[in-house]
């Protein structure tokens, strides 16, 4: 009896003792947010603005992006600017950093977030297609990480990289995208120990995050998935409260993420079943 008290005494200590989030943090605060265009990306972009943030966004619609920084300005960003191009091209990811040092000067927080087209339905054998994916998806992350790092280890910042339940977890449907997810997870939970060890003070949140009512993810899943989306201006919000805290993983929403994968270590056929009773399996099909 004894030690399940303790443990709840000490889970509600280390819960009350956690610093809150309060929009001030992200005031003047110089931030490149990908794939901001659209969905989650564009709802951050507009968070950030209301609290006052200098925003750098990026994706490859140059008029949605125009329309973003228009609304951005006007919502009370410091400033907002957008640079377009596509993610495929390494290149272009490390110009996007270096634009964000010539026009701000620095770099308080990368927020990664951005993905690439995929299909949603029976793997169909296409290496090349995983490949595109995995430099839109990954390396592209890598490399503006990288590119970003001397600005960040000056401002003692944050990486803010957005992954899914299907980068924890195997999920029928998006066999290339779940690569690429769980490829984020390896590189960045690694790095994030190499920080800890040389004592580089940048903060790293793996944001983890069930189905979102963005436009993209419901035309793709919408009829196959059997639960209800969150909405994707919430999610961007808990995003930015985890990154502003310096999280190490945030989860959103929290009993649809964390609590089923507290099944995964000890009960993973388990888990795997429950993953598949959430899918309408008579629609499922290619393309
Ligand atoms: P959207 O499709 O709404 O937005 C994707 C963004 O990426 C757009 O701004 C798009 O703009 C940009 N983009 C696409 N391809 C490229 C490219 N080749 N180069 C540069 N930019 C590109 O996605 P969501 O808002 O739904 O997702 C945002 C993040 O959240 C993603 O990382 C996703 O994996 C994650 N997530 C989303 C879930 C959901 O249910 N919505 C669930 C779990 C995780 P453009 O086309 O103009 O380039």
């Amino acid at each position: 009896i004894l030690i399940p008290f303790l443990g709840l005494v000490l889970a509600f200590w280390f819960y009350s003792a956690r610093e809150n989030f309060k929009p001030e943090m992200l005031k003047g605060k110089r931030v490149i947010v990908t794939g901001a265009s659209t969905g989650i990306g564009e709802q951050m972009a507009y968070h950030l603005a209301r609290m006052g943030s200098h925003i750098l966004i990026t994706a490859r619609t140059e008029a949605k992006l125009q329309k973003v920084v228009e609304r951005c300005l006007e919502l009370g960003a410091a400033s907002a600017r957008y640079v377009s191009g596509t993610m495929e091209d390494m290149a272009f990811a490390e110009h996007v950093v270096k634009e964000a040092e010539a026009s701000l000067g620095g770099l308080d927080m990368l927020i990664l977030n951005h993905v690439g087209t995929s299909y949603f339905g029976y793997f169909d054998g296409d290496v090349g297609h995983v490949r595109k994916l995995l430099e839109i998806n990954f390396l592209s992350y890598v490399a503006m990480t990288v590119s970003a790092l001397p600005m960040l280890k000056e401002s003692e910042g944050s990486i803010v990289v957005v992954s899914s339940m299907a980068g924890k977890v195997g999920f029928p449907f998006t066999v290339p995208y779940s690569a690429t997810k769980f490829a984020l997870d390896g590189f960045f939970s690694s790095l994030r120990q190499e920080f800890s060890i040389q004592s580089v003070n940048v903060s790293i949140t793996l944001c983890i995050l069930g189905f979102i009512d963005t436009e993209r993810a419901v035309r793709a899943a919408g009829a196959l998935l059997a639960a209800e989306p969150a909405p994707r201006a919430e999610c961007a919000l808990e995003i930015l409260k985890g990154a502003a805290l310096r999280r190490r993983e945030l989860y959103y929403r929290y009993g649809s993420t964390r609590l089923p994968l507290l099944l995964r270590d000890w009960a993973a056929e388990l888990l795997d079943y429950l993953v598949r009773s959430r899918y309408r399996l008579d629609g499922a099909g290619g393309g």
